[in-house]
């Protein structure tokens, strides 16, 4: 499916908004990196998925009425086998059942599980001044606490990309802090620039949420992703 049919069946189905899955389908298409995810219709489809994918895996509730899906246990990380597996999916199904009763259930979404690295969070709004304008930050409390951000208007040049993410004040934490190994700053810098050049081509996005992305020495991964249409 192209991306235009993509938005266009989003569209038909009387949504403004993107789930995860295609969320993560229109970035990936611009190249930038995501996870591995397939979406299950029932348990031992998950099942399969995940050993296709590889253990540990990810389940995720997928359903429009679930906007912030860990908020209702609609979220398992790093299921290590079968059994773990089986028992997550049951469990994000009642507590979805449970929390919204009125929630059409799509499936759930089978993801490899990101290792551990540095959280970041990348934006894209439609400033009504500036247009389609890319936002950076690390994750956690640097974004939620400190507003620890940085904003560039889009198109991004390399130099834009590379002055908005040395601009945060915890960017020290990307260049190897306490031992850590340093991260990949230009796999940030090229998800930066395509996340503008995915503001600037396609008037329709109104807002685009990558959060979180994790940061590695080599690349970069979209773990979680929301884009909201105008
Ligand atoms: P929400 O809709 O609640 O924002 P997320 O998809 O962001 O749901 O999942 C919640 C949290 O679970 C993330 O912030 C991240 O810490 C963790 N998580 C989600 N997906 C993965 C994954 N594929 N690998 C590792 N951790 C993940
Ligand atoms: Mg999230």
């Amino acid at each position: 499916m192209s991306m235009r049919e993509l938005l266009l069946r989003v569209r038909e189905d009387g949504r403004n908004f993107l789930l995860e899955h295609e969320a993560k389908s229109f970035i990936a298409e611009y190249g930038i990196a995501v996870t591995q995810i397939r979406l299950a219709k029932s348990e031992d489809e998950a099942v399969r998925f995940a050993q296709q994918i590889g253990f540990p895996v990810v389940l995720k509730i997928v359903s429009p009425q679930v906007i912030h899906k860990s908020d209702v246990g609609g979220v398992k990380v790093n299921l290590k086998d079968e059994e773990e597996l089986r028992r997550a999916y049951r469990e994000i199904m009642s507590n979805v059942r449970s929390k919204v009763p009125n929630a059409n259930i799509e499936g759930i979404l089978v993801q490899e599980f990101a290792p551990q690295g540095v959280e970041l969070i990348i934006g894209l709004i439609r400033d009504p001044q500036f247009g389609p304008t890319v936002m950076f930050g690390l994750g956690g409390v640097f974004v939620e606490v400190f507003k620890d951000v940085s904003f560039r208007v889009a198109p991004l040049s390399e130099q834009d990309a590379e002055t908005m993410i040395r601009e945060v004040k915890a960017y020290k934490l990307l260049t190897g802090f306490r031992g850590m190994e340093p991260v990949d700053v230009d796999a940030i810098k090229d998800a930066l620039i395509k996340v503008g050049r995915i503001g600037v081509e396609n008037e329709e996005i109104a807002e685009m949420d990558l959060n979180p992305v994790i940061a590695y020495p080599k690349g970069i991964k979209v773990v979680d992703a929301r884009i909201i249409l105008r």
